[in-house]
């Protein structure tokens, strides 16, 4: 029978995710992955898949990875217990502090990470696209560290959003380099780096942002942030004395909730749950809620879950964070939904909000508005499943949404979210 088929299928392919077996040699994780891109982009693809198939695990590029996690990231960090919050939810809640990382988000973990590589591969200059701004500056910041000049590409819309990492970004030497073009936020920023990229190389690398696009990215991302997992699943049982029940994670693109999910897959127990930005609503075009409302395609090289209209036309995202407001998500998260791992859920700009507010005021961490979708999905969940334990990604801090903040100042958030 056709179900029994996906089932097995479902079965097998979890498995091999869990073995460290995905994706394949050609870039998949089950049907979703691979490479779809033009012919002037392979040589610069293929040189990369080598380059990281040759580095990514050897010895040597691990210590000095290690080494600039700890000495200059900032790593491990810390697994805070919130006890306020676990009053107000009555579940046992507890935060893992990507938010201390140098520049302030999970970011850091690959971009310097990337950046060490680009010099093993012998690159003279790197690229890279944000939309936030948080990989921008984390790349700009990794730049610096391994001595090799940086251009980032970032849409003019979001520019404006997030204006104070745009100064951020050039005061740590990088160069930003506005796009206008498409929806002129993450999308166009990809597209544009993708362009410059072709353009030399051979001398650029290109420090992608996020655990989507084109086979090697999905997989060297996960690599690379995995250590927050990895790290998680270690604090909880040392602290906690247990894994958690579930697990929340914001996802824009999918690299932070990647990287804090990957360690934990075989910890069947677990559940594991990533939050979209569910915008004004569940329209389309009213929000960036890819796995929860998309339809799979291709996508910037990649076949994933993607929100598109009846056409295929790839449609315009909405999301108070831009962070999460992206089309597209990484395949590998399609992957763990389609086999039934993860679930994906998402949660509105008011409810974002209110739950930022509310982290705030009840443990004094002011959350990046991402990230603030995963607490405002922890706390639903909460209220359904009394006395569980709950760990939550806290992928970043919100100083860089002051200005959006500032136009919902304090105590009216609650009104908002009505
Ligand atoms: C960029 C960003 C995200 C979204 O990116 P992912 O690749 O999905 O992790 C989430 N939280 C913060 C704080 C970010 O800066």
């Amino acid at each position: 029978m056709h179900s029994d088929n996906e089932a097995l299928d479902a079965e097998r392919l979890l498995t091999a995710a869990i073995d460290g077996r995905l994706p394949d040699e050609r870039g998949r994780f089950g049907p979703f992955g691979g490479r779809y891109i033009p012919e002037t982009l392979v040589p610069a693809f293929e040189r990369l898949e080598a380059g990281v198939k040759k580095y990514l695990h050897d010895e040597e590029f691990q210590r000095e990875f290690r080494n600039e996690l700890v000495d200059w990231v900032g790593r491990p960090t810390a697994l805070t217990h919130a006890p306020t919050l676990s009053a107000r939810w009555g579940c046992d809640v507890w935060l893992k502090r990507e938010d201390l990382a140098h520049t302030g988000a999970h970011k850091i973990n690959n971009a310097i990470g990337q950046a060490l590589l680009a010099k093993r591969l012998g690159a003279r200059h790197i690229i890279a696209e944000t939309g936030a701004g948080q990989h921008g500056v984390a790349s700009a910041a990794a730049c610096a560290r391994v001595g090799l000049p940086c251009t980032v590409y970032m849409g003019a819309v979001d520019m404006e959003r997030q204006s104070p990492n745009v100064d951020r970004m050039r005061r740590l030497g990088a160069d930003v380099v506005a796009v206008t073009s498409g929806d002129a936020t993450l999308r166009a920023a990809i597209d544009e780096a993708m362009r410059a990229w072709v353009s030399d190389p051979d001398g650029i690398y290109y420090l992608l942002g996020s655990a989507v696009g084109p086979h090697p990215y999905p997989w060297l991302v996960r690599e690379l942030q995995s250590v927050i997992g990895r790290e998680a699943r270690e604090q909880m049982l040392a602290r906690a004395g247990a894994l958690p029940d579930a697990v929340f994670a914001c996802v824009g693109g999918g690299s932070n909730a990647i990287g804090l999910f990957y360690p934990l897959l075989a910890d069947k127990d677990t559940l594991l749950i990533g939050v979209e930005a569910g915008g004004r609503g569940s329209g389309l075009g009213d929000n960036s809620a890819t796995l929860a409302t998309g339809k799979p395609g291709v996508l910037q090289g990649s076949y994933t879950m993607i929100l598109q209209d009846n056409d295929g036309q790839v449609q315009e995202t909405h999301s108070i964070s831009a962070g999460l407001d992206y089309s597209g998500v990484g395949p590998e998260h399609a992957l763990l939904q389609a086999v039934g791992r993860v679930s994906y859920i998402m949660a509105t700009d008011s409810e974002a909000l209110e739950a930022l507010s509310e982290l705030c005021e009840t443990e004094g961490i002011l959350t990046a508005l991402e990230t603030a979708h995963a607490f405002a999905a922890a706390k639903k969940w909460a209220g359904k499943n009394p006395g569980k334990r709950i760990l939550i990604g806290n992928s970043g801090r919100g100083d860089k949404d002051m200005p959006t903040l500032t136009q919902y100042p304090v105590g009216v958030s609650q009104h908002a979210a009505s």
